[in-house]
């Protein structure tokens, strides 16, 4: 059978793209992608990117007043939200255009429009056209979600936080998840007053528990006001507003009842799967309605694959790519490749940051005999400008094997840390290994390769 495509993508944001535009320029293989809203997807458009960019404006307030711990003479200064927003949209103006024109480059053939699949070999774009192909590909990523509550639609989404008219003086932050600690932390560096509800008994979970204690305490030290155990009982419009990012009067499980100008659900996020004609065809949907895939991405339906969030796997954008990657490795280079979802590093862009891979202490003392390597100090740079802030370097170590299986980093600049100490976890690097590399000095990192004895055992 002829069809118009050898791949058709659903999906323009990370993991569809790099896929398409590989299988095109690469194998040779003629690919269309279809993308209903901007180009980039979450992780360029309302994500990874601009969150980074408001985590970078948010650090300067701050640094300020180190600075005159350092003798230089500078004022606080005011943040202008509205300065600050033009450029950064302007700058994912730019982004969308690089996207758009490394698929034009690539020779991928892209449609503006909504498609959904009609059968194992059909997509329907919402311009009415059908597109017939020998593969199709799933990239439709995820969105964020609030609870089931009633007014929650008063509540905004991390969506949301880069489109805002102005910065509210205030603002209530549900959830202890990634999204909720990292948008706590810009809104305070932005010089927001931050309340955070989280209902469980310590933000981060299912990350290091010493990590995640210092991250709380260090974000309550820097003045956000979070409160664990805690969520909301009844939300209301505080005015006669009535819509989303309006001020909102909240009642509190902690018994506080006040008004807050602007509440975040940061409450997860689901797969972008709904009204795809997925099921329709013969895909399975899991419980949150992610796709179920094999090890190759594949679905149930033999020419119809899927990567990135809509799968729920790992959500992380360089997941995403190299599921794309083996995709495209596995269907048009003729060589099976399965993902590899194992010790992925990544970072939580608090302040201090969180960088972490492999086990947490907790879940390596479950599965095998460990010894625990930690150290907390006060780094160089902050101590000299009496700043009280601590941070921490840890070593998960089998005591049969001595393995690294987890190494945690709570300082500032984790994340680019974290990036160099996974490839030696994912190498295999014993504790040994480490102990042989010399120190680079003066750094905060250096402690990672000088804990000698173990803080215990377990
Ligand atoms: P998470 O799943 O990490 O966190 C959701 C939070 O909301 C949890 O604390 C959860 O509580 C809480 N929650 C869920 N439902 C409710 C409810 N009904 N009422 C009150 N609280 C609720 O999701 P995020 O949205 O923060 O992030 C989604 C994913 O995006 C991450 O898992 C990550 O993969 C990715 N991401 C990665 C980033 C990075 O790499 N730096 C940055 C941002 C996102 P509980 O713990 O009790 O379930």
């Amino acid at each position: 059978m002829n069809f118009d495509y050898d791949l058709f993508v659903i999906g323009g944001g990370s993991g569809g793209v790099r896929a398409a535009r590989v299988a095109a320029s690469e194998t040779g293989a003629k690919v269309g992608l279809a993308e209903d809203d901007r180009y980039g997807g979450t992780c360029v458009i309302r994500g990874c990117v601009p969150k980074k960019l408001m985590v970078f404006a948010s650090e300067y307030g701050e640094m300020a007043s180190e600075a005159r711990s350092y003798g230089w003479d500078i004022g606080d200064g005011d943040f202008n939200w509205t300065t600050f927003r033009g450029k950064l949209n302007a700058e994912l103006d730019r982004l969308e255009g690089v996207y758009r024109k490394l698929l034009a480059n690539a020779g991928v053939t892209t449609y503006d429009a909504r498609a959904i699949i009609k059968d194992a070999h059909t997509i329907t774009l919402s311009s009415g056209e059908d597109i017939t192909a020998k593969h199709i590909l799933v990239a439709t990523g995820g969105r964020p979600v609030r609870p089931e509550r009633e007014n929650a639609d008063l509540g905004i989404v991390s969506d949301d936080i880069f489109h805002l008219d102005e910065l509210p003086k205030s603002i209530l932050i549900i959830g202890g998840g990634y999204i909720a600690c990292e948008f706590a932390c810009i809104m305070h560096g932005l010089g927001v007053e931050v309340t955070q509800y989280y209902r469980g008994a310590q933000v981060l979970r299912g990350f290091d528990e010493e990590g995640r204690g210092l991250v709380a305490e260090s974000m309550r030290e820097r003045g956000i006001d979070l409160h664990t155990g805690t969520d909301i009982i009844e939300m209301g419009p505080a005015g006669p507003g009535g819509k989303a990012g309006d001020p909102v009067r909240v009642k509190a499980t902690n018994g506080s009842e006040r008004v807050f100008d602007t509440v975040l659900f940061a409450t997860g996020r689901a797969p972008n799967s709904d009204n795809m004609g997925l099921e329709e065809v013969g895909i399975t949907l899991g419980r949150k309605g992610q796709i179920e895939v094999d090890e190759y991405s594949q679905t149930a339906v033999p020419s119809i694959y899927a990567i990135g969030d809509v799968t729920d796997r790992v959500n992380l954008t360089p997941v995403a790519i190299r599921e794309g990657m083996a995709f495209v490795e596995t269907v048009f280079r003729g060589n099976p490749t399965p993902v590899d979802h194992e010790l992925i590093a990544s970072a939580i862009f608090t302040q201090p940051e969180f960088g972490t891979v492999g086990l947490s202490e907790e879940a390596a003392a479950e599965q095998e005999p460990i010894e625990v390597y930690c150290t907390s100090f006060r780094p160089m740079q902050t101590a000299f400008a009496d700043k009280p802030d601590r941070v921490m370097m840890k070593l998960v170590v089998s005591k049969a094997s001595r393995r690294v299986l987890g190494c945690h980093i709570v300082a500032p600049n984790a994340g680019e840390m974290i990036q160099l100490a996974g490839i030696a976890v994912k190498m295999g690097a014993t504790k040994e290994d480490f102990d042989r590399t010399v120190a680079v000095h003066p750094t905060m990192s250096e402690e990672i390769v000088t804990m000698k004895t173990p803080i215990r055992t377990a």
